[in-house]
């Protein structure tokens, strides 16, 4: 069976500060041209450079995964890119003025709304699905994954971390529409109060802020009430959707990921690459 492309029909827009970066950044929707996929246009910089959102442009995956195209760069794609991936779209442009996506609440639901706001479409084309013939697993650091064939795209993710807020959590879904914007969208992303310092001294999380960081103290969580008890595990099934929509093809298939990072992740992404 064909599954015809998606894009959307109108276009949406929606501003906000970078977490690392601290940078002003707006942000605009437009219909992608079938079969052209997804890609950025940085309209701040002189020709207008774009960024394809495919893994071979990743460039940087500490704490955020960012794509670069010689000068021309994007950081923090996760959350806006976990949204397309759940919209099922194909074929986008993303045009942004600045270097960094804004974090807005920490979670996709902004970026999930904005494009559902702009109407997702049909369009001309079929779709790019992956689907595999056999299991594999992947390893990087602490993080492991394993792939296996399904006929209905499944992810199921574990952290474990020595903290009375997290611990243990497990979360696992069916892959849909409506299981992303009920279950996953609204996590937020979270943080370590004792870590703060050295990562503002490497110039990271620079427009960190209460209103788009879950962050966690030495023996709780700051200044929040946490939307779920696990909501710690949906953002880290948010992040990694986000990170397989750089596979540029629709996944068909389950993954399971243990103690999932963005480096974890896109090692992932290149391994399904060779599918
Ligand atoms: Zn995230």
């Amino acid at each position: 069976m064909t599954i015809r492309r998606r894009s959307i029909a109108g276009s949406a827009a929606l501003s906000g500060i970078g977490l690392h970066t601290g940078e002003q950044c707006a942000v605009r929707f437009l219909p992608g041209a079938p079969g052209s996929g997804i890609k950025f246009r940085r309209t701040d910089l002189p020709g207008r450079p774009e960024i394809p959102a495919t893994v071979d442009f990743v460039t940087d995956t500490s704490r955020h995964t960012c794509l670069a195209d010689g000068d021309a760069t994007v950081a923090t794609t996760e959350h806006l890119l976990a949204s397309v991936a759940s919209l099922n779209i194909d074929d986008l442009v993303i045009e942004l003025d600045g270097p960094e996506l804004p974090i807005m609440d920490g979670s996709a639901r902004s970026y999930f709304a904005a494009l559902q706001e702009s109407t997702v479409i049909e369009v001309d084309g079929e779709a790019d699905e992956l689907e595999l013939s056999a299991s594999f697993t992947v390893e990087t650091g602490s993080s492991s994954y394993k792939v296996c064939p399904s006929a209905h795209p499944k992810v199921s993710v574990t952290i474990d971390w020595d903290h009375d807020a997290i611990g243990k959590q497990s979360a696992a879904f069916s892959l849909s529409q409506e299981t992303f914007e009920r279950e996953i969208a609204d996590a937020r992303t979270f943080g370590f109060l004792a870590e703060g310092q050295e990562l503002l001294d490497k110039g990271l999380i620079q427009g960190a802020a209460l209103d788009n960081v879950v962050v966690l103290t030495d023996d709780g969580v700051d200044g929040t009430e946490l939307r779920w008890p696990d909501e710690f595990v949906r953002h880290k099934m948010l992040d990694l959707l986000g990170d397989l929509c750089l596979l540029a093809r629709r996944i068909r298939c389950s993954v399971e990921a243990y103690r999932p990072s963005h480096t974890g992740n896109i090692a992932l992404v290149r391994s399904l690459k060779e599918f």
